[in-house]
């Protein structure tokens, strides 16, 4: 009795994982902006509402927004400009640029949809506006990437197969699969939207090369004992420059 109920939770946790990855496939779609195949769940307007429902949450671990004008001002300015010399501006999505009040960490990010945000302490290491466009053409980047839309789809997926590896109680090593598939996907992330933002940037007339300028701002700011590249979900800053350099010659004297 024993033996044949093993064979049944056998048999329940295969189908669930067999759904799990056959769902995952019928989910695959060319990305209209970056041309690559990907797995992905949530329209556009259900990427923008993700989005709008985050960002004052986003913003609050940040200590606000800034209260300088001026300073949020010129990243709206950068910000548009990049929406409308690009693709960017062909998408259904909702753009908005936060300078955010954290003085501390030195980051900047995107929510689905749109919302994108510097922290003054990343804005006040940038030299020049290119370095400006530079970070924040990256973050559209994930946003047209639909990076985050990826990330949700693919955690759905390895939730519906820890469930059904619970059956035969190999949770755990579902999950360590799991981890390791999203740390590859955030490697991936990155370099494509170091490509894009490249892209954005000649196309709304800043000088690519800056972007490697943000790199080195990063590199800095990391200090030397920073993690190897194989233990951080962000490539190498070196490492990135090397494929920034790649997207400035691939872009620089297309049409
Ligand atoms: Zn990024």
């Amino acid at each position: 009795m024993r033996r044949r109920n093993f064979k049944v939770r056998i048999f329940i946790a295969l189908a669930v994982v067999a759904f799990a990855f056959i769902r995952n496939w019928s989910q695959r779609e060319t990305n209209p902006y970056t041309g690559r195949v990907q797995a992905i769940s949530l329209s556009p307007d259900q990427e923008i509402a993700i989005g709008l429902q985050s960002a004052p949450g986003m913003a609050q671990q940040h200590g606000g927004v800034h209260p300088n004008n001026q300073y949020q001002a010129l990243v709206d300015d950068v910000g548009k400009k990049l929406i409308n010399s690009s693709v960017a501006k062909e998408t259904p999505y909702k753009y908005e640029f936060h300078l955010l009040a954290d003085e501390n960490t030195i980051n900047a990010f995107a929510l689905p949809g749109g919302q994108i945000f510097i922290t003054y302490a990343l804005f006040s290491k940038l030299e020049n506006q290119d370095q400006l466009a530079g970070v924040l053409g990256h973050e559209i980047g994930h946003v047209l990437g639909k990076h985050s839309n990826e990330r949700i789809t693919d955690s759905k997926k390895w939730q519906t197969i820890v469930m059904g590896a619970g059956a035969i109680d190999m949770g755990s090593v579902a999950q360590q699969i799991g981890q390791g598939e999203l740390l590859k996907n955030g490697r991936g992330d990155e370099l494509e939207s170091d490509e894009l933002g490249v892209k954005f940037m000649i196309d709304a007339g800043y000088n690519p090369e800056e972007m490697i300028g943000v790199m080195e701002i990063l590199k800095a700011a990391a200090g030397p004992n920073r993690v190897p590249e194989f233990q951080s979900t962000h490539p190498d800053p070196e490492n990135r420059i090397e494929k920034i350099r790649e997207a400035i010659r691939k872009y620089k004297n297309a049409p």
